[in-house]
């Protein structure tokens, strides 16, 4: 099969596009931001009710289509741009985004619009299951690493719809799943400092299956010994890191930033 590097493997199934726009509960007040649309599957639906819809399309072929499709619908914006880069902040105060992500660039936007979340009310996106997977992975599961934490620190996720590879030309070698992601007000847990927070994640998954008192090394001077085993922050360090709730890191990082200052 010829290679695809924007990831352009088009929805053809339109009861499955018109869910996914049913399922972003999109209304008349809501402007939404819709990154690669493609053909213009999922953007026919959100023009019946979003207002603006403002389509991001890298590709200036498919731009000159959209152009041409959607040339009398008044709600209809595009812009040509690579939404791995675009600056979002230019896209006024608050607006939704509903999307079919190319697979891969998925989690590299979707980390995007996390930086500028404050203007985000809820993001509906399409991407691989696998990655869906470690979004909403609890500890204990094996797809939970630090990704899941990243994600679920900033916003609730959820998952909506299951997508098979079939409904989509050319399928994909993989099927993919809908979640919305809604930014959260705060963190889902407080910590003193996010830097120092997510050092610690990071460092806890570096190798997979060590123990915490391996991958935490670096803050040894601070760990503890307690009736012969080793602990930091009351945390066990003979765990490993997939056991760690978000808790128990912003536990250990608040522990950690607390001697800092
Ligand atoms: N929304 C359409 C659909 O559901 O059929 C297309 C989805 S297809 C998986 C991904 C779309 O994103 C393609 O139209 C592709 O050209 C576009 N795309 C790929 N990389 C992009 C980028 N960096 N910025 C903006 N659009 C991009």
């Amino acid at each position: 099969m010829k290679k695809r590097p924007l990831g352009q493997n088009f929805l053809n199934d339109q009861n499955i596009a018109r869910e996914i726009v049913r399922l972003a509960g999109i209304t008349s007040d809501d402007a939404v931001v819709e990154i690669g649309p493609g053909h213009g599957v999922l953007t026919q639906y959100l023009l019946e009710t979003a207002n603006p819809v403002t389509a991001l399309e890298i590709d200036a072929k498919l731009c000159a289509e959209l152009k041409n499709s959607f040339s009398d619908s008044e709600n209809f914006r595009l812009i040509e741009a690579d939404a791995t880069k675009f600056d979002y902040s230019s896209l006024g105060a608050k607006f939704k985004v509903v999307s079919n992500l190319p697979y891969y660039a998925a989690t590299h936007i979707v980390k995007r619009l996390i930086d500028y979340r404050s203007r985000i009310t809820d993001m509906t996106v399409m991407l691989q299951k696998e990655v869906v997977d470690r979004f909403v992975a609890q500890p204990g599961q094996k797809e939970y690493g630090s990704l899941s934490v990243f994600i679920q620190f900033h916003c609730e996720a959820k998952r909506l719809l299951e997508i098979p590879k079939i409904a989509f030309s050319p399928p994909p070698k993989i099927d993919s799943s809908l979640i919305q992601l809604t930014p959260r007000a705060q963190p889902a847990v407080q910590v003193e400092s996010e830097n120092t927070f997510f050092k610690i994640v990071h460092a806890a998954f570096f190798h997979k299956r060590k123990m915490l008192k391996n991958n935490l090394k670096a803050w040894e001077n601070r760990f503890e010994q307690k009736n012969g085993s080793t602990h930091l922050a009351g945390i066990d360090l003979s765990r490993r890191g997939e056991t760690l709730s978000l808790a128990d890191f912003a536990q250990l990082s608040n522990f950690i930033q607390a001697q800092h200052d």
